[in-house]
Formats: structure tokens, C-alpha cells, sequence
């Protein structure tokens, strides 16, 4: 029998019937304040109605209060008793509520279970067009699985992943942009994982999960190609962080760095398919799918490695246009390059660390795209008085630091691989 969990508000103890009366009644209807007054005593195993549990109705309405509540007091998330098989995770995804979807995965949601017509919880989102649900399930993995290593295993002396570092990582892994400029960033931004003894522990974990993704009954080569993925962008770090600490600094500006003419990040495209090139398990069908539909494009055309690792990995296309971040590739991105008005930031910190390149092109793109720029000056006035005061900002502070540093004016790194500075390049008086 099913155990779905009844929730009673403001009733005392009642016949079966009507306490589930009462908990669908809360199930269509979140009052936080009446709830908060719940307790264990309140809540009951019943039948579900229609086959549908609280949690379900609670997934589907987009209800992450109750939610909470209901997997707090011990609702059952895999329950599948539902008439057509479906699981809370389903209608999560199928509601397109990414909390929802992430809270049903914390709280254990298999992820293969399917309905009765074969289609898992992934699979019913994307037939409704939820696909950013699909992306959070596609690339859920839980940190029970990562702590497995914090913990000494038969005859090791020392986990093999020390627990502080579990935290760090599980948010790398878990992370839906793939973009390597955002991997590197989340590195950088921990003190903790910014240190080549960590790197070393968590790229070595990173290649026994991969490893376990291939080797499991039910082989997941996406999930193992992403463990490999991230493993190759660590031991990326750790070789740049092998010569000075200030290095992921250049790592960043390395993958960033367009090429003359088109400012086509090279570097960032050969990093991408060496990394696939170096899957260490040559019989996979995603590695020759991948292989297939990258090997004969010609560095600087499209797909990139990146837009095809990223569709393979997430599911999702990857596009380079306004809606994304030039430099970390985060969606979102609402501030525009004030004088080309093609490329677009998510904030301050990426304009900046994208400006020893981007300065390059940005001049031949306003240019060849004059017509539309004047356009844009019409029509989005409030805007470029918005990016003209930000990129003023942004002068004032070049100006701050450089006084500040005795430096008299920026550089750029003119080396691909190994530039020897690291100067921030600010967006300066260039701009003006
Ligand atoms: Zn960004
Ligand atoms: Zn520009």
C-alpha cells in the first residue's frame, strides 16, 4: 500500500476520511501560519486519493511550503502508486518549479523511476517544455554520494576527500553552466579549494566517480562525462596554481583570450576538446557522438565544443547571444558593452575580466553594426545611460587601483597559454 502522508489542520483526531479531507483541502491551499502549528501526532499513513499523495498535489500546484512540510513529517518521495505510475518528482518537473524539483531530489527522488508509459521524471519535463526542471534533474547529484569519500574506506588510513572540502565541490558538481570560465571562477572564489593538496584530492575523487558512473549496472555516461569534465578543469587549476597562487587569474584570461580578427576564444575550444578527447573510456557511446559532431568543425566555426558538450551534458543548447554572460556564460546577463552594444555581462567583475580582449573586437563591431546601433540608441536610451554610468564606474575604480598600485596604466597578457602578468585590464578610459 501506498504511504501517503495525511496533514490535518485545526482538526482533532478523525475518522480516516476525513483527515484526508482536510489534507487535500491543505494540499490546494498553503497557509503557512495555520501549518507551522502541525506536528508528528497530526499526520497520518492513508491511502491517496486518485492515487495522488499530498506531496504530489502539493509538487504539482508549485506549493514548496508544503513541500517542505510534508517531506519534513516523512511523506514519502518515491512513492509511485499513483494511477499512471507517476512520482512527486514528476509532477515537480512537470509544474517547471526548480526549488521543488531540487527539494524532491534532496529528499532522495530516484531519478529513473518511470510511469506507466517508460518515461522517467526528466523525460515528462522536457515533453512539456520545463527544461530548465530538466537540467536540475539531469544534473542532480546527491552529496550523500560525494560524502561516501569523506569517510575511510576498508583499509585506508584517511579518507580520501577530506570533509571541508565536500561543501565546495558538491556545489562545482552540481553547478548547470558548464561554461569552464565559471568552473575556474567557483574555484577561485574558495579559499579552501584554491590550495594544489585539495585540487589534487578533489580531481582524484572526481575520476573514481567517474569511473563508478561507467562501471555501475545501469551506466550513466552523461554523469560520467561531467565528473570528467570537472576532473580536467581541476587539474587544470592545480597546474596553474603549481607556479604561483595569483594563477587562475591567467587561466581565466587564457580561456577568455579571442584570437585577432574575430576574438574566437582558441584557447577555451582546444581546453574543451582535449578534455573530451581524454575520456579515459573510448567505448562510450556519447564520447563517439561527441567526437562525431565536433571532430570535423574547424576551430572557430559552429558547434562549438562548448555548445556540444553542453547540449550532451544538460540537455539544453548553449547559445552565445545576448541572453548569456561573454564571460561566464551565466544566464541573465542584462549589461551590454556601452560602445558595441553585441556583447552582454551579468555584472561588473565579468565586463572587466573580458575587456583585455574584447577591446580588440569591440571597435570593428561597432562599426559593422552601426545601422543597428542606432537603432538601439533610439530605442534603449534608459539603457545606455544605465551601462554609461556603470562603465564611469568602472573607470573610476581602474583609475582607484592603478593609483593604488603605483601601476601607470594596464596591460593585457599577450601569450595564449603562459601571459606573464595578470593585470586586471580593467574596461578604462578606452572606453570613453
Ligand atoms: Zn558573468
Ligand atoms: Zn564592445
Amino acid at each position: 500500500m501506498c504511504v501517503g502522508v495525511c496533514v490535518c489542520v485545526g482538526a482533532k483526531k478523525k475518522g480516516g476520511k476525513r483527515w484526508q479531507k482536510c489534507l487535500f483541502q491543505v494540499g490546494y491551499q498553503v497557509n503557512t501560519s495555520r501549518i507551522s502549528t502541525l506536528n508528528d501526532s497530526m499526520i497520518l499513513s492513508v491511502s491517496p486519493q486518485y492515487g495522488m499523495t499530498p506531496l504530489m498535489h502539493a509538487a504539482y500546484k508549485g506549493q514548496a511550503d508544503m513541500c517542505s512540510l510534508l517531506l519534513q513529517h516523512g511523506a514519502d518521495v518515491n512513492c509511485n502508486e499513483h494511477d499512471y505510475g507517476y512520482t512527486a518528482l514528476m509532477f515537480a518537473g512537470l509544474s517547471g518549479k526548480t526549488d521543488i524539483t531540487s527539494m524532491m531530489l534532496d529528499a532522495g527522488a530516484e531519478t529513473d523511476l518511470v510511469n506507466s508509459v517508460g518515461r522517467t521524471a526528466a523525460q515528462m519535463a522536457a515533453f512539456v517544455g520545463q527544461h530548465d526542471c530538466v537540467t536540475v534533474i539531469n544534473n542532480f547529484f546527491s552529496r550523500a554520494r560525494l560524502e561516501y569519500y569523506t569517510r575511510p574506506q576498508g583499509l585506508e588510513r584517511e579518507a580520501k576527500l577530506p570533509p571541508k572540502l565536500a561543501g565546495p565541490l558538491h556545489k562545482i558538481i552540481m553547478t548547470s553552466n558548464l561554461n569552464p570560465v565559471k568552473l575556474v571562477m567557483l574555484v577561485r572564489e574558495n579559499p579552501l579549494l584554491v590550495d594544489v593538496g585539495a585540487l589534487e584530492k578533489c580531481y582524484h575523487v572526481m575520476d573514481l566517480l567517474c569511473e563508478q558512473c561507467v562501471k555501475q549496472q545501469d551506466m550513466n555516461e552523461v554523469l560520467a562525462m561531467k565528473m570528467h569534465y570537472i576532473s580536467y578543469v581541476l587539474q587544470k587549476c592545480m597546474a596553474f596554481l603549481l607556479d604561483r597562487d595569483d594563477k587562475l587569474d591567467v587561466l581565466i584570461k587564457s580561456l577568455l583570450k579571442g584570437r585577432d580578427g574575430d576574438g574566437f576564444p582558441q584557447y577555451q575550444e582546444k581546453f574543451i576538446r582535449d578534455c573530451i578527447r581524454k575520456f579515459p573510456y573510448c567505448e562510450a557511446a556519447l564520447l563517439q557522438q561527441l567526437v562525431r559532431s565536433i571532430a570535423p568543425v574547424e576551430i572557430g566555426n559552429d558547434p562549438t565544443a562548448f555548445s556540444v558538450l553542453t547540449q550532451a551534458l544538460t540537455g539544453k543548447m548553449a547559445f552565445i547571444d545576448a541572453e548569456f554572460c561573454a564571460t561566464c556564460g551565466e544566464r541573465g546577463a542584462e549589461k551590454r558593452c556601452s560602445l558595441c552594444k553585441m556583447v552582454t555581462y551579468c555584472g561588473l567583475m565579468c565586463q572587466r575580466l573580458h575587456w583585455f580582449t574584447h577591446k580588440k573586437i569591440c571597435k570593428g563591431l561597432q562599426e559593422k553594426d552601426a545601422p543597428r546601433l542606432r537603432e538601439l540608441n533610439d530605442e534603449e536610451s534608459d539603457m545606455v545611460k544605465e551601462t554609461a554610468s556603470f562603465l564611469a564606474e568602472l573607470c573610476l575604480k581602474a583609475e582607484e587601483r592603478m593609483v593604488s598600485s603605483g601601476c601607470p596604466g594596464p596591460s593585457a597578457p599577450d601569450q595564449l597559454n603562459c601571459p606573464s602578468t595578470s593585470s586586471e585590464g580593467p574596461p578604462s578610459c578606452n572606453q570613453e
